[in-house]
């Protein structure tokens, strides 16, 4: 069996899911269980619904005008979710009612989304000749706590989904994003939690393989809009994913793999709109490749924060005090630096200029604090770093070669990525010049690898 997850946007057409129709087509003798977001940004559109129903309209025409039209243009039944789209109007009439919007309530709104695009779908699928059964995950043991909009699946429930799914007759079409707490309520999994049920489920079934879906080429080796030069990665390691998700690249998001990654179930990612190409393959298995290392990513518009504090007797006490600030002030940091007595950090995102006055604000009682805008992260990761200082020396070479200064380099303790500070203006110039020596190195296979 496989798991195969469709984004939004891959579905988001008749087109498209036409397109996606056809892919599943392909692969129906491997049993494939199919998970959907909701059309398109749905979602979104639901929340704003839910939210301009508290001040008190009313509005449920552009989820059923958008979905009719779907319906029409695939040619399916007029009627295939008159009884949804009832219920959505009493709902969000009871909330213009009542005046209020609860996380639980909210979650309810947006189910809507993809109980309406597993519907389309697996109506589509059975009128071309693939029989297929709309399926709540809801409904079929996807049990989770009850943090509404961000719920989190409860332990033991891989064999409930198993034995649900593995009885029904036709290929099941699941809705991804939603579960049931144990008070019987619909939740979701957060934001983009479709890819997290695909995980789930294909832990629950034991698949083979879970394809994920999306409008891009997998993942790539830069950032294609700055380095031209970019390709695809055919493979890659979970932790190398991490890292670069960590590191503001658009990967899977890493907590939401772990069900698959614990059991070894390799995910691929995949592009509905060039289904013939190879994507990108993650695997819980170390990769090495015969680059220098696999991808670098980047994290514009940061700040970098100093702090001069010598009263402070030991650099753990400043840290902890100026961590401490920050924690209260919800805001996280990328990377620290210490000398004797003063310490530097990369803010973990772009702030505006307000709540970095604030952040100055709260710091200033430790010491002098300076704050330097338009910084870039950027992250070189790859398994080839491990244990391999040549490649540090080749990255730091390349810089120094082309004279862009760079800061607060950092290397974690997993060894896989080495990150660095530049300034904003630079970025083209670093991605573009470390993206060739990427690719140059690789044409001298084993120079690097000791
Ligand atoms: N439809 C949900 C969202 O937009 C879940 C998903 O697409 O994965 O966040
Ligand atoms: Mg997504």
């Amino acid at each position: 069996m496989i798991v195969m997850k469709f984004g939004g946007s891959s579905i988001g057409t008749a087109e498209k899911i036409e397109r996606c129709i056809n892919i599943i087509a392909d692969q129906k003798s491997k049993n494939p269980a199919v998970i959907v977001s909701a059309h398109g940004k749905t979602t979104n559109g639901l929340i704003s619904m839910a939210e301009s129903a508290l001040e008190g309209n009313n509005e449920t025409n552009s989820f059923i005008d958008f979905h009719n039209q779907l319906i029409a243009d695939l040619k399916l039944d007029k009627q295939l979710l008159t009884t949804l789209y009832l219920e959505l109007n009493e709902i969000i009439h009871g909330v213009k009612l009542v005046k209020e919007l609860t996380y639980r309530t909210m979650d309810y709104i947006c189910s809507f989304g993809e109980r309406a695009s597993s519907a389309i779908i697996a109506a589509a699928l059975s009128a071309r000749g693939y029989p297929a059964v709309q399926v709540n995950s809801y409904d079929i043991g996807l049990l989770t706590d009850n943090h509404h909009g961000s719920a989190h699946p409860l332990s033991d429930i891989d064999e409930g989904i198993a034995k649900n799914i593995l009885s029904l007759t036709g290929i099941p079409v699941i809705t991804g994003f939603l579960g049931r707490s144990n008070e019987g309520k619909i939740t979701t999994l957060g934001r983009s939690g479709s890819d997290f049920s695909a995980s789930i489920i294909g832990a629950a079934l034991n698949v083979e393989e879970i394809q994920i879906w999306t409008d891009v080429d997998g993942v790539m080796t830069a950032d294609p809009s700055v380095c031209s030069e970019a390709a695809n990665l055919p493979v890659m390691s979970f932790q190398e994913a991490s890292e670069l998700a960590f590191y503001g690249a658009e990967v899977l998001h890493p907590a939401t793999l772990m069900p698959a990654v614990q059991k070894k179930i390799p995910i691929k990612v995949l592009n509905s709109a060039k289904p013939q190409e190879k994507g990108t393959l993650i695997l819980t298995t170390s990769q090495l490749s015969d680059r220098i290392a696999k991808s670098i990513v980047y994290k514009e518009n940061l700040s970098l924060i100093n702090i001069v504090a010598p009263q402070f007797r030991s650099t753990a006490q400043l840290l902890n005090t100026a961590l401490t600030k920050l924690i209260e002030l919800h805001k996280d940091i990328h990377i620290a630096a210490t000398s004797e007595s003063s310490i530097s950090f990369v803010l973990d995102k772009p702030y505006t200029d307000e709540q970095l006055e604030q952040i100055v604000q709260e710091c200033s009682a430790l010491g002098t604090v300076s704050i330097k805008k338009n910084k870039c992260l950027v992250c070189v990761v790859g398994e080839e770093l491990k244990g391999n200082p040549n490649v540090l020396g080749l990255i730091f070479n390349k810089l120094k070669e082309m004279q862009i200064k760079a800061t607060m380099v950092s290397q974690s303790a997993s060894e896989i990525n080495v990150a660095f500070l530049i300034e904003n203006d630079e970025i083209k110039r670093t991605v573009s010049a470390l993206h060739s020596l990427l690719t140059e190195l690789s044409t001298r296979k084993g120079s690097v690898h000791s």
